[in-house]
């Protein structure tokens, strides 16, 4: 009998703190991160098939690769090989429907790759439990570990190392998306750029965030959010400046560059003032379009056994 496709809806992320050290011997930076996972998802719908592939449909959906380099497929590859299947022809398609920005700073391939691995555990009936999947995951990317994980979490080493963090309340968010993406290696090599040129501007530490979060009050953490990588998005974006400004000026608590950018988030004190707020910030020009989110939601969980259309 064909088994049923299965489909994972899987969260975008935001970094509501990052803060970056010193490039390390092997080219990665140690990070100190807060993940949270946002209500702007994708769909990953894995089917078995004779003529194995990837089809992309949805937000930035033409510029996302169909072919190995895809996240997605590099989730099928190591699936197969961990439970003695062939990587070349693992039989099985992928239909991914994108409502996380492409190259926008919130994880959409680490998430795909994610929702992929989840997927196949259920079509294949591997039954991997959470720890085996998330040491698969770190395999493919350092994101990827906390897209399966959602919620809120702190991250350590290269983001990998996941320790879930209480988050009182669900938080409101705005989100600008930009035309184009950035590159995240680009991103981090202007980091190192101006650091060299300029020296050190650090944000501070993460425990008043963490206890920011605890209480469960928006401004509070308002006040907190930090990302070290948002001056070299900036640097490499300049008109980010303006948006963030914008979205301030609407009635946002605070806007931070999420991850490496160029998406930019914003943090509202209710979800009435942040429909406001993005109506508001999408008259103003600054962005290519805007979208209301919440968070913490779960990490990549399997919705239907039906294909998504
Ligand atoms: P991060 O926040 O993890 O640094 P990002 O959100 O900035 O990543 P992605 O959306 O993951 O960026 O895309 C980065 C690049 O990865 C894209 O330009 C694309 O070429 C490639 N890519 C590979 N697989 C996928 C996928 N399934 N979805 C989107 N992009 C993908």
């Amino acid at each position: 009998m064909v088994p049923t496709p299965i489909t994972v809806r899987v969260p975008a992320k935001v970094n509501l703190h990052l803060s970056v050290g010193d490039a390390r011997p092997d080219g990665y930076h140690e990070l100190v991160t807060v993940f949270q996972a946002l209500s702007l998802t994708d769909d990953v719908t894995v089917l078995a098939a004779d003529e194995p592939g990837i089809e992309v449909k949805g937000e930035g959906a033409d510029s996302v690769p169909t072919g190995s380099e895809n996240l997605a497929w590099k989730a099928v590859r190591l699936l197969a090989e961990h439970c003695g299947r062939d990587p070349e022809n693992p039989g099985l398609r992928i239909s991914i429907n994108k409502g996380i920005p492409v190259a926008g700073g919130m994880a959409g391939g680490s998430a795909d790759a994610a929702a992929t691995l989840q997927a196949v555990n259920h079509l294949w009936r591997l039954e991997l439990g959470r720890d085996e999947l998330s040491e698969l995951a770190a395999k493919i990317g350092s994101d990827v570990p906390f897209s399966l994980q959602g919620g809120t979490a702190l991250g350590t080493g290269r983001g990998e190392r996941l320790v879930p963090v209480l988050a009182r309340h669900t938080f409101h968010w705005v989100i600008a998306l930009d035309k184009e993406g950035l590159s995240t290696p680009g991103v981090y090599g202007e980091l190192d750029r101006l650091r060299a040129e300029n020296g050190n501007g650090r944000i501070g530490e993460v425990e008043p965030l963490l206890e920011a979060l605890a209480s469960g009050d928006p401004r509070q953490l308002a006040l907190l959010l930090g990302n070290d990588l948002q001056s070299a998005a900036v640097s490499l974006r300049p008109g980010l400046r303006r948006t963030l400004r914008a979205g301030v000026q609407a009635g946002a608590l605070a806007g931070i560059v999420s991850g490496s950018g160029p998406t930019c988030a914003f943090l509202c004190t209710d979800a009435d003032e942040a429909v406001r707020v993005a109506a508001e910030l999408s008259g103003a020009g600054v962005c290519r379009t805007v979208r209301v989110a919440h968070g913490p939601v779960p990490g990549a969980k399997v919705v239907s056994e039906e294909p998504a259309n």
